[in-house]
């Protein structure tokens, strides 16, 4: 069944490069409701086993630097068909194939450093946001 909640991260670059604000706007511009919110840093550790599903991949280590070297926003988001909106709101992985008005277009430097995330399930928002939040920190 459908939920209609998803997660998600502003990410190291975009925060240092300033964006915050820029991207909270965009988000709850296209109807999107905060439940949850914190300004947080992964540690090495929480960025392995946030990313655990690509500890195969060949950018994994370079995955787990950047997610964990500066501070991040992570948030819980609340929309009719919220994961699918989301994506579409945020864009391709890659910067440069993204489309235009989208977030990693707008606020991405490229495939690696690319803002924010976004959750690519119903399953796998339940999980994140649990993995950042508990129970009394959702509104
Ligand atoms: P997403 O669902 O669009 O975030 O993309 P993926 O699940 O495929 O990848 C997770 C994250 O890993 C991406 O958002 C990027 O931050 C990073 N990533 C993906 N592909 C690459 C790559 O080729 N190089 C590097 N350095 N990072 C990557």
């Amino acid at each position: 069944m459908a939920t209609n909640r998803t997660f998600t991260m502003i990410k190291p670059d975009a925060v240092e490069n300033g964006h915050i604000g820029a991207i909270l706007e965009k988000i709850t511009a296209a109807g999107f409701r905060i439940v949850a919110m914190k300004y947080t840093q992964l540690s090495r550790r929480d960025a392995e086993l946030f990313y655990e599903i690509h500890k195969e991949r060949p950018f994994f280590d370079e995955l787990v630097t950047f997610m964990s070297r500066g501070p991040i926003v992570a948030a819980i988001l609340e929309k009719d068909n919220a994961v699918e909106d989301f994506r579409t709101l945020i864009g391709a992985t890659n910067p440069a194939e993204a489309a235009e008005g989208t977030i990693r277009k707008l606020f991405a430097t490229s495939i690696g450093e690319n803002a924010v995330h976004g959750s690519d399930s119903d399953e796998n928002a339940a999980i994140e946001g649990a993995f950042h939040f508990s129970g009394r920190e959702i509104f």
